[in-house]
């Protein structure tokens, strides 16, 4: 299956699970996600309309970010180091991956000196995998607080990265779980926090997350195929 077809199978699905829970198919917006894909792979997406991509790792963003048309909003998806912050800030439309203070603190430093506004959503370990990077459930709106006092930083949601299960249901009660984390930060009032985003959702499990809320959903392997990794 080419990435044409693919497009077309996700984009039916999404639609599909939109009509379900009786949501409108423009409250969810797709990623694709093109980490360690050639530029001709996120060619081919682009010129099948795909504007959104997301990359997990600074360099390949730049590199990609520089190569393709600049109207791709580009969303860091993975870990992100303080020391990279600088390479990136200027160039993403959003970071999903956003875990702990000092991360923010370093946007807002790089952010401050660009004189630009960043968008950013808090990662949030819901399923509490050790192996996961991500803030805790009980910390999340805390760090909310803290992120909303950062002028250049701006707090447009909540993500995370769901267990890999071969069940999609058994990942529901984490997509409910962070919904509900999202909608009690928005009772809270915060100034400078604009909950809108719920990232959540991948290649397994999107149709699930989508009945749950999710308005990103972040689509690697169900678009572009399997990942080929070189080990190193
Ligand atoms: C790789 C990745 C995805 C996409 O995973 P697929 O299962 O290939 O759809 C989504 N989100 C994050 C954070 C990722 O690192």
């Amino acid at each position: 299956m080419g990435i044409r077809e693919n497009l077309d199978t996700v984009k039916s699905r999404m639609e599909n699970a939109c009509k379900v829970c009786g949501r409108d198919t423009s409250e969810v917006k797709l990623v694709a996600v093109s980490k360690t894909k050639p530029l001709a792979a996120l060619e081919e997406a682009y010129a099948y309309g795909c504007r959104d991509f997301g990359e997990n790792k600074v360099q390949e963003l730049v590199d990609k970010y520089e190569a393709l048309p600049k109207d791709i909003r580009w969303h860091m998806i993975g870990h992100l180091q303080r020391n990279k912050v600088k390479y990136i800030v200027d160039k993403v439309f959003l970071i999903h991956s956003v875990d702990s203070l000092r991360l923010a603190q370093e946007i807002e430093k790089e952010a401050a000196k660009k004189e630009i506004t960043v968008n950013i959503l808090v990662e949030v370990n819901v399923a509490e995998e050790e192996s996961k990077f991500g803030t805790t459930s009980g910390e999340a709106c805390l760090l909310v607080e803290e992120i909303a006092k950062l002028p250049h930083v701006r707090v447009r949601g909540l993500m995370t990265i769901a267990p890999y299960v071969e069940v999609s249901e058994e990942n529901r009660r984490y997509f409910e779980k962070l919904k509900q984390i999202y909608v009690d930060i928005i009772h809270k009032n915060i100034d400078n926090v604009f909950m809108e985003e719920l990232s959540m959702g991948m290649t397994g499990d999107y149709e699930v997350a989508i009945t749950e809320g999710a308005t990103y959903i972040r689509v690697g392997t169900g678009i572009f195929g399997e990942r080929e990794y070189t080990v190193i």
